[in-house]
């Protein structure tokens, strides 16, 4: 994490808003708002969010999604707070969506895409019998390279054939998995690779570095999962599961399925973290076909932004952090408090303030303590 000044005791950080398209700019304001309320709660911790305006909307106005300019003066940022990028009409010559999300992974090299999956009400799953707390995972997606490693490279669409490259390598595979493992240690302590080792070599390989970086962590709990035997584990028993680690590609499926599996892509936050930068922003994607309504729900927008303040790791920043966690839960435990997407009627915002007004209690009742 870069430097941050400090004055008179105080620890300002900084804080790249990237609203980006669609519903983005709608669940990023009610985590902007949240952050705020997280911040009068907190003793000696203050944020600077400067907003920049990056994705399809971007490229509509400067032929850029992600001009240099803007992308040097994010990388200076202490964190990156991101709605969601890309529309479907406003595409590459290619055929390709604008994924300025993706560049920024890359280019800031955030090998590591944490998606924490709870379930906050037995209301939210299609599942029968799980109680809240009952499904509580977490997805770790290698974000670098994998089958997402030759996605910039051009093709002829006239071809008889075109080819995508699974690329796995040593490092990035070894710094992923000392990071799952770590995320394990923390929680659970169990570590499954989800992986086709059967069937292609670079999986293969995968699996022998997983073997190796794994005798490094034997208070960990491993074991190793093919991906479409994972898909119907997770249906079926999600309860067994604690940390799942895996390739790319496998980690973009498997986290929506996951999703589903705790109400939908509004439930599911994300970090994409690298060794001096990282990403906070809802696994979901710009959901152009409910854009506009005021309808989104911003629970995983406020949830990235509470795994945002404990990556920041300052204890202040960490228990705003555990705040906001916790203002979620005990919001989400009325089924009455939910957006359109979970069968409710509140609006973004109605949604936002039910929390923030939470987290403001929450504040009140125990100054100083984390809840
Ligand atoms: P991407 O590929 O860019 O991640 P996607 O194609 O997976 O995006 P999303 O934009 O995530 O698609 O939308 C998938 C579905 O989930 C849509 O029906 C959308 O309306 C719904 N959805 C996504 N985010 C939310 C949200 N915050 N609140 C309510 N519904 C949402």
């Amino acid at each position: 994490m870069a430097d941050s000044p400090m004055t008179n005791n105080y620890r300002t950080f900084t804080i790249a808003v990237l609203p980006g398209d669609g519903i983005g700019p709608e669940v990023v304001r009610e985590a902007v708002r949240a952050v705020r309320a997280v911040e009068r709660a907190l003793d000696g911790v203050e944020f600077r969010m400067d907003e920049f305006s990056v994705g399809a909307g971007e490229y509509l106005k400067s032929g850029d999604p992600l001009p240099e300019e803007t992308f040097e003066r994010i990388r200076a940022y202490d964190a990156i707070l991101l709605g969601a990028m890309g529309l479907p009409d406003v595409r590459w010559p290619s055929g390709v969506e604008m994924t300025p999300q993706l560049d920024l992974r890359e280019r800031l090299d955030l090998y590591c895409g944490v998606r924490p999956l709870t379930l906050y009400h037995p209301n939210d799953t299609p599942l029968k019998g799980y109680g809240a707390g009952e499904i509580d995972f977490v997805i770790v997606r290698e974000s670098t390279e994998g089958l997402f490693s030759t996605r910039t490279r051009p093709f002829d669409p006239d071809a008889n054939e075109a080819t995508d490259l699974m690329r796995v390598t040593r490092r990035g595979s070894e710094r992923l998995f000392r990071s799952a493992f770590e995320i394990a240690r923390k929680r659970r302590g169990r570590l499954a690779l989800v992986d086709k080792a059967n069937v292609l070599p670079s999986m293969a390989y995968f699996r022998r570095i997983f073997d190796a970086v794994s005798a490094d962590y034997p208070d960990v709990e491993t074991e190793r999962v093919y991906v479409d035997a994972l898909s119907l584990y997770l249906v079926q028993r999600p309860e067994s599961f604690d940390v799942l680690v895996t390739e790319n590609m496998f980690g973009d499926i498997l986290s929506d399925l996951a999703a589903g599996l705790v109400g939908g892509m509004g439930m599911a936050p994300s970090g994409d973290l690298g060794d001096r930068h990282a990403v906070f922003q809802p696994s979901h994607g710009s959901a152009p076909d409910i854009a506009g309504l005021g309808i989104a729900n911003p629970v995983a927008a406020l949830l990235s932004a509470a795994m945002m303040l404990e990556w920041l790791d300052h204890p202040e920043t960490r228990r705003g952090a555990a705040l906001m966690k916790e203002a979620v839960r005990s919001t989400l435990a009325d089924p009455a408090h939910r957006t359109r997407d979970l069968g409710g009627g509140l609006s973004t915002s109605e949604m936002a303030d039910l929390i923030i007004g939470e987290l403001e209690r929450l504040a009140a009742d125990a100054p100083g303590d984390s809840p």
